[in-house]
């Protein structure tokens, strides 16, 4: 029997439920902060990614789902979104007036991964960029909108975890310190180290290898090589935070593996998730428009993993609060005609309601909508039809009663 292809898999039941509910509030959320949908193809040329998430990246490196189409171009299934997005931007000429240009995206990305607990090849990620506005101020909104969304889902156990990276100018001389730090211990670092010290030291920072964090204790900090303007940046950002009641910490090693971030990087880790995981990653990346070819202008922006946003749903709140619906259950020939109107009117006004459909006995009805978790069925026999009313069974409590027709919509909905 074919099986879904190895990393990948399908999502149906509670899993489901939860994507919707976090794509809705998502979408919610971003409407009313002003950002509009974007949703760009999953096939990209390799090109975008190589000079946007870099080279020397692992994303790039060994984790890109790519292939040769029947035409001979190389491409890829997006790993990230944020490149595409860029690609579009300067493609359809959306950034040449200065204006302010606020998108979100929901969409599956793709990544030749080892299978983890959480990690998949096939995943999806929610994200939000806002184009044309370098001022803390942006990130301090696009904060604000982050965070309302991750409340508005209940989650609570919240750490923002922020770092500046500074520019490319201020970098140099950190990288020349951190080179230095490493070769003094270099015997203690992996492997996958010594290429990132050569290519990006930056990176090294990000190495999950334990061995790695230890060796860098005392490591030269980035805070301590920004510039002036990077430094009241960060500054003005962590006092609007301060001022916002947005709690954070600063993490000197946060780096994120991306080439194109400047200033601001971030992390939300959730501790309902374990140590090591983090939910949202994000940052500013002023420099990607125009190395990706379009015109100068900045960038901030975060993705959020929906696959772990679900799994903590589910941890937190467990079954989705979706409830299924009523089931309504005709008895005969002429009740089966009087529901099917019933019903008419009741979708119409927006109630959700099913349908039982086969024609069998209320036995086999009602043992069908307890397998699905249904909360109610609607029994209607010859007599309730002759008195115009439905039995209500509560299938959770196993309670049974009348309810008129015209009553059924309220009490749905209470
Ligand atoms: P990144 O684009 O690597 O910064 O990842 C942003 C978020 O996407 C992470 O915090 C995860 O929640 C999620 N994510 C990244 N890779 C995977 C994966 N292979 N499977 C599931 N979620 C992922």
């Amino acid at each position: 029997m074919a099986q879904a292809v190895k990393g990948t898999r399908d999502l149906f039941g509670n899993e489901m439920k939860w994507f919707q509910r976090i794509e809705d509030t998502a979408r919610r959320v971003c409407s009313r902060h002003g950002y509009e949908e974007i949703r760009t193809p999953i096939l990209e040329e390799i090109e975008v990614f190589k000079r946007s998430v870099g080279e020397s990246s692992d994303i790039v490196n060994k984790e890109m789902y790519e292939f040769m189409d029947k035409g001979g171009r190389h491409v890829v299934m997006r790993p990230e979104n944020t490149a595409g997005v860029v690609r579009a931007m300067i493609q359809h000429k959306l950034l040449v007036n200065n204006d302010p240009r606020l998108l979100y995206y929901i969409g599956p990305m793709f990544r030749y991964e080892r299978m983890q607990a959480g990690r998949y090849r096939q995943f999806w990620q929610i994200g939000a960029e806002s184009f044309g506005v370098a001022s803390p101020e942006s990130e301090a909104e696009n904060l604000m909108m982050l965070f309302a969304f991750l409340r508005e889902l209940g989650l609570k156990h919240l750490n923002l975890s922020i770092n500046s990276v500074g520019t490319p100018e201020c970098r140099p001389a950190f990288h020349k310190a951190i080179r230095e730090f490493f070769q003094a211990r270099e015997e203690r670092f992996c492997e996958d180290c010594h290429r990132r010290i050569e290519a990006n030291p930056l990176r090294v920072l990000d190495c999950k290898v334990p061995g790695c964090q230890a060796a860098l204790a005392g490591h030269p900090v980035i805070t301590d090589y920004l510039d002036e303007a990077s430094r009241q940046h960060h500054a003005r950002l962590k006092e609007l935070l301060t001022a916002l009641g947005i709690p954070f910490e600063e993490n000197p090693r946060l780096v994120r593996g991306l080439d194109y971030y400047t200033r601001t990087a971030f992390e939300v880790l959730s501790s309902d998730l374990g140590a090591q995981s983090a939910l949202v990653g994000g940052g500013r990346y002023d420099g990607l428009v125009k190395h990706l070819g379009g015109p100068e202008v900045p960038a901030f922006g975060w993705a959020i993993g929906l696959d772990r946003l679900a799994i903590l749903m589910q941890q937190l709140h467990g079954e989705a609060p979706l409830n299924p619906p009523a089931l309504l259950i005709p008895l005969g020939e002429a009740a089966s005609l009087k529901a099917l109107t019933l019903a008419q009117d009741w979708w119409d006004q927006g109630l959700a309601i099913q349908l039982e459909t086969r024609g069998v006995n209320l036995k086999k009805a009602l043992t069908s909508a307890n397998r699905q978790g249904t909360r109610f069925a609607l029994i209607l026999g010859d007599s309730e039809l002759e008195k115009g009313v439905v039995a209500a069974r509560n299938l959770g409590a196993g309670t049974q009663e009348e309810w008129p027709l015209e009553e059924v919509p309220a009490r749905l909905r209470n």
